[in-house]
């Protein structure tokens, strides 16, 4: 199956030119923060990107020409000149972010204000194969293209958030490495085909990284750590306004960082690794084995646990227990090895758990770090909930487009 068998649009991300201008990378940081703010002034523009007010206004010219921004009407100020607003012009473009899982695929489209505009979701229960979710994935985006075929000529690329490490070599060629799944290595270009359209893939916990540090729990927060609690456990790192990839991207595994010597098998094979502590499964597994009763394995489940331990039951206060120390000892080190301003616990289990645990992570974080560096970060819960890894996914597309300059490039038709 393609995406388009015959009349595929042709769509591809502009080359990114070898010599950048000043003015091309300028008008890049403009649209940047247009994006980012969603509604700003010229005067905001200049500031924040450094710029003189006749430069931003002059960068703000093009993008208008380009029919990236718009303007917005406007507002009094107080010397009584109206101010005008600039916004994306959200239908210029739209953009595709997936959640790839082991237990099914989440498609989301966004538009260039990064409103979703549309929905599909495929694979269910059942721990699924790298050719299943490659199929789901490509059913998903056939749903997606069919229903908004107008707009389709303007998609930007599709995002790809996968279950694992994704390499990328000398070529531009993408490779999933997911230990912990069992699976082989598997090439990003056999998961989807979607012809010429770009497709760009990455950590899934990088990509809620991305989310929720452009938009969410961590925006303005140059040095955060970013950790997605689900079945697996994942985890972005911010240091210097960037996020940290390492040689070869592994950068932030801390799923697998090893919290008790020869403690719990774990299904990397290794024994100890965090996910082994406070993975869905190996909570749920826990709480089975001291007789606990509970409904499926997910987000149910999970709050029955967590239910259980706010009402005294003693196996699952011991249990919940057990994963806010664990957590707080995992994180902690991290404290003491990143000094974030910024802590952001998301995934599902994550947002479970920071319904009613929160100061107790905090406190638990504090105690297993050094007292100074524990003592400069604050914890948040992430604000785009499930739909983090596909709305940081969408913004991989909308990235290339920023870093490749708007203006040099035919992407937008
Ligand atoms: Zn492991």
């Amino acid at each position: 199956m393609s995406v388009e068998p015959g009349g595929r649009p042709v769509l591809t991300l502009p080359e990114v030119s070898t010599v950048t201008t000043l003015r091309q990378r300028n008008r890049a940081l403009v649209l940047k923060h247009v994006i980012l703010a969603q509604e700003t002034t010229r005067a905001a523009i200049a500031k924040d990107s450094g710029l003189s007010t006749a430069s931003a206004a002059n960068l703000v010219a093009d993008l208008l020409t380009a029919g990236l921004v718009e303007e917005r009407g406007s507002v009094s100020s107080r010397g009584g000149r109206p101010i005008t607003l600039i916004g994306p012009r959200a239908e210029s473009a739209i953009t595709i972010g997936a959640d790839i899982g082991e237990r099914g695929v989440a498609v989301e489209m966004f538009d260039l204000a990064m409103n979703r505009i549309d929905q599909e979701f495929r694979g269910g229960a059942k721990e699924e194969e790298p050719e299943r979710i490659g199929a789901d994935l490509q059913e998903a985006l056939v749903a997606l293209r069919d229903r908004n075929a107008g707009r389709w000529p303007t998609l930007l690329g599709i995002g790809l958030g996968l279950p694992g490490m994704v390499e990328t070599d000398a070529d531009g060629r993408q490779t999933l490495y997911a230990q912990s799944l069992g699976w082989p290595p598997v090439p990003v270009a056999s998961l989807c085909d979607a012809g010429t359209i770009p497709v760009l893939a990455e950590n899934g916990a990088k990509m809620q990284a991305r989310a929720e540090s452009w938009f969410g729990s961590a925006r303005g927060a140059d040095h955060a750590v970013i950790a997605l609690l689900g079945r697996g456990v994942g985890l972005g790192i911010v240091t210097g306004g960037q996020l940290l990839y390492g040689a070869h991207s592994s950068a932030g595994e801390w799923g697998h960082m090893v919290i008790e010597r020869g403690g719990r098998e774990c299904r990397c094979g290794n024994r100890g690794c965090v996910e082994a502590y406070i993975g869905s499964d190996a909570m749920l597994a826990e709480w089975k084995a001291a007789g606990g009763v509970f409904e499926g394995t997910g987000w149910r489940a999970m709050g029955q646990l967590i239910g259980a331990a706010h009402e005294g039951d003693p196996a699952a206060a011991r249990i919940v227990e057990e994963v806010v120390d664990c957590l707080g000892a995992a994180l902690g080190g991290l404290v003491n090895l990143t000094n974030p301003e910024r802590v952001v616990v998301g995934g599902w289990v994550g947002l479970r758990l920071m319904e009613s645990l929160g100061e107790r992570i905090a406190e638990a974080i504090r105690r297993h770090s050094l007292s100074r560096p524990g003592g400069q970060f604050t914890l948040r819960v992430a604000t785009f909930g499930g739909a983090s890894v596909t709305t940081g996914s969408a913004l991989l597309p909308l990235e290339a487009l920023i870093a490749a300059d708007p203006m040099s490039e035919k992407a937008l038709r």
